[in-house]
């Protein structure tokens, strides 16, 4: 498999380099030529198949001989180690949990899944590989521990001081070993400019071989197709006896990549009746989809504040999908947004009327596909992205966090080790040169 870039203006690629640079040099993302479609024989003992087997058939086309097959099909073990249940909350929606991983968010599939290719892919470098990342909270925890450990990778943490949760803050600095967490006084977006300012530095580069493993890198986009298929592999028992057929699929979404991963396996034939983008306020996509016409905004902060993004990253490979087909776009995807108001509501609705505690980003989709289901019929799931555990605004609105799994309370008993940085090319520079 060979990917091009959907500016148009690089080279085709292999997986291999196409996680190695993370993006085209023209800017774009990486994409791959063709769809693969999934053969007969994967439907035929579908409902029998393991988790691991999944992962390996969906992703082996993709990987092409970039990795080989022992070695691929070990990574994918290691990648969905953990379970991935479809829970049932009222007659017609379910819950997919997907925060059953290391650091309780969906971003662990892929970050795993990334690290241990970037693993095998420098085996054979002479130099170090540091990885670099910023953090509005998920992402930093799920790559460290993604990385934790790994021979030959250095990893270095961006977050802003007293913008993350205490347990998403934990889940950063309290690793020690090859994960360096920087704690940097100013945003998110001072910390991703700090990022960009080392990833383009030559004066590093020449020293070691820096990366990135922010979401737009295909070793993390693209296995977040496996718990789609999990979803389905459940909810054909689950529905064995009803007329209801495919199900309506309900994201919440911020830069886009983990819809855009749903929407690639439903291409490559797995059954979906509808998708819905659920954002926050932050409603560039949900008005595209209205007027066509793509707004120029800036973020604003949310309760979900995951997916406080103005410019989704991934919706140009969505486009690609659909090949810039905006009708059959939105004959296949729906977008909404849901106000920090009606998101609160929702919480408190559901946990007094089902007893089931959502997490900021959850309560979004569970309103985004009620809505949609007081207006169509039919069913279907929407996606939970992290535990209620990681945002501190659950207990404020709800009043409990629920049950505190059990790796949660073991990081309550760890010390934080972080660097305070300030907004300072200089000082990063200098940490990231005494890893050489
Ligand atoms: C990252 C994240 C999202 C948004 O996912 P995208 O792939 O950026 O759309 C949603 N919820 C949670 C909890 C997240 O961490």
């Amino acid at each position: 498999m060979q990917y091009f870039s959907t500016n148009k203006k690089s080279a085709h690629v292999s997986f291999r380099e196409a996680t190695l640079k993370g993006q085209p040099d023209d800017k774009g993302l990486y994409f791959p030529e063709k769809i693969p479609q999934l053969s007969q024989d994967f439907w035929q003992d579908f409902a029998a198949k393991s988790k691991t087997e999944i992962a390996f058939e969906v992703i082996k086309p993709f990987v092409g001989d970039s990795i080989d097959e022992e070695t691929l099909y070990a990574i994918c073990a290691e990648t969905v180690n953990f379970d991935f249940p479809l829970v049932k909350i009222t007659e017609n929606i379910s819950t997919l949990e997907l925060f059953h991983g290391a650091t309780l968010a969906f971003k662990d599939v892929g970050a795993r899944f990334m690290s241990r290719c970037l693993r095998h892919f420098s085996k054979d470098k002479s130099e170090k590989t540091i990885v670099i990342v910023a953090t509005s909270g998920d992402t930093g925890g799920a790559v460290a521990n993604g990385f934790y450990d790994v021979d030959g990778v250095e990893v270095v943490i961006l977050y802003p001081k007293g913008k993350v949760s205490r347990v998403q803050e934990l889940q950063l600095t309290t690793l020690g070993k090859n994960i360096t967490a920087l704690e940097v006084e100013g945003n998110f977006d001072d910390c991703q400019a700090l990022a960009k300012t080392a990833l383009a530095d030559d004066s590093i580069k020449e020293k070691v071989f820096l990366t990135s493993a922010n979401s737009i890198n295909v070793a993390r986009w693209l296995p977040q197709q496996f718990y789609y298929f999990y979803a389905y592999q459940q909810w054909i028992i689950k529905n064995q006896k009803s007329k209801i057929k495919n199900p309506i699929i309900c994201v919440p979404s911020g830069n886009f990549g983990n819809i855009c991963a749903g929407i690639l396996a439903h291409v490559s034939g797995l059954p979906v009746r509808k998708f819905i983008a659920a954002t926050n306020a932050n409603d560039v996509i949900p008005n595209f989809l209205k007027t066509g016409k793509m707004e120029e905004k800036s973020s604003v902060v949310t309760l979900s504040n995951a997916m406080d993004v103005a410019k989704p990253s991934n919706f140009v490979r969505i486009l690609e999908i659909f090949e810039n087909d905006y009708l059959n776009l939105k004959e296949k995807m729906e977008s909404v947004s849901i106000s920090d108001e009606t998101t609160a509501n929702t919480m408190r609705e559901v946990y007094q009327n089902y007893n089931y505690i959502l997490d900021p980003h959850g309560a979004v989709g569970f309103r985004a596909l009620a809505e949609y289901l007081e207006k169509n019929d039919g069913a279907g799931f929407f996606l939970e992205t992290a535990h209620p555990i990681k945002f501190d605004s659950v207990e404020e609105i709800v009043g409990t966090f629920g049950k505190i799994p059990g790796s949660v309370n073991e990081l309550l008993e760890k010390e934080k080790q972080s660097i305070e940085i300030k907004v300072d090319y200089d000082s990063l520079k200098e940490i990231l040169l005494k890893k050489v």
